[in-house]
C-alpha cells in the first residue's frame, strides 16, 4: 500500500465520479444526469454526510467532477496549486474524526458542509499525500485510444496501462489483429 487507507478510498471515489461523464462511462452516456444517479453512486461507496438530492447539489457536483477531472491529469507542481487553491476557498480545517465503522481518519470539512465541497475538500486531501510522496504518475488515463477514463494505479511495479479489463482486452486483440493483417 503507497497511501493511508482513507487516501486510497478517496483516490478511488474521485475516479469513480470522475469517469462518469460520456466518454469514460461504461455505458457511453453521462452517468450523473440526474440526482438519483448521484445518490446511487453515493451509495455504491457509502458516502456519508449530507445529501440534498436536489438539481442545486448535483449542478455543484457535476462542477466538481470536472475540476477533478483537470486535476487528476496535471504535473505536480500544478497540482499542488490548484490543491492549495482549493483548500483556502473552502477554508479546510484538517480534524483527525472516527464516525459510523470507520476508524481514525482526516475530514477537513463538517459533515453537514455541502456535499460538493466535501467532495473537493476530501479529494485535494488526498491529492496531499499524492504529491507529498511524488505519485502523482499514478494518477492516470488510460491508454486505450477510445477510451478517456481515469484510474488510479495501485499495482505494486506501477504498470497498470489501462482502467479495465475490457479495455486491456480490446486493445490486445486490436494490436494483434494489427500485427497478422
Ligand atoms: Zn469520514
Ligand atoms: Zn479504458
Amino acid at each position: 500500500m503507497f497511501f493511508t487507507h482513507d487516501t486510497e478510498s478517496a483516490l478511488l471515489f474521485v475516479a469513480a465520479l470522475i469517469d462518469t461523464v460520456p466518454e469514460a462511462s461504461d455505458s457511453g452516456g453521462d452517468e450523473l444526469a440526474d440526482p438519483a444517479e448521484l445518490i446511487a453512486l453515493l451509495d455504491a461507496w457509502e458516502y456519508s454526510g449530507r445529501r440534498d438530492g436536489d438539481a442545486r447539489e448535483l449542478a455543484e457536483v457535476r462542477d466538481a467532477r470536472d475540476r477533478l477531472r483537470e486535476l487528476w491529469l496535471l504535473d505536480r507542481d500544478d497540482a499542488a496549486n490548484a490543491v492549495n487553491t482549493l483548500l483556502a476557498e473552502s477554508h479546510a480545517l484538517p480534524q483527525l474524526v472516527r464516525h459510523d465503522r470507520l476508524d481514525w481518519h482526516i475530514h477537513a470539512t463538517e459533515l453537514d458542509a455541502p456535499l460538493a465541497r466535501r467532495i473537493l475538500v476530501e479529494a485535494a486531501m488526498a491529492f496531499v499525500d499524492v504529491i507529498r510522496s511524488d505519485q502523482m504518475d499514478r494518477l492516470r488515463e488510460c491508454d486505450a485510444d477510445d477510451c478517456e477514463s481515469l484510474y488510479v494505479d495501485l499495482s505494486k511495479n506501477a504498470s497498470r496501462r489501462f482502467c479495465s479489463t475490457r479495455c486491456g482486452n480490446r486493445m490486445a486483440v486490436r494490436a494483434y489483429r494489427a500485427r497478422t493483417a
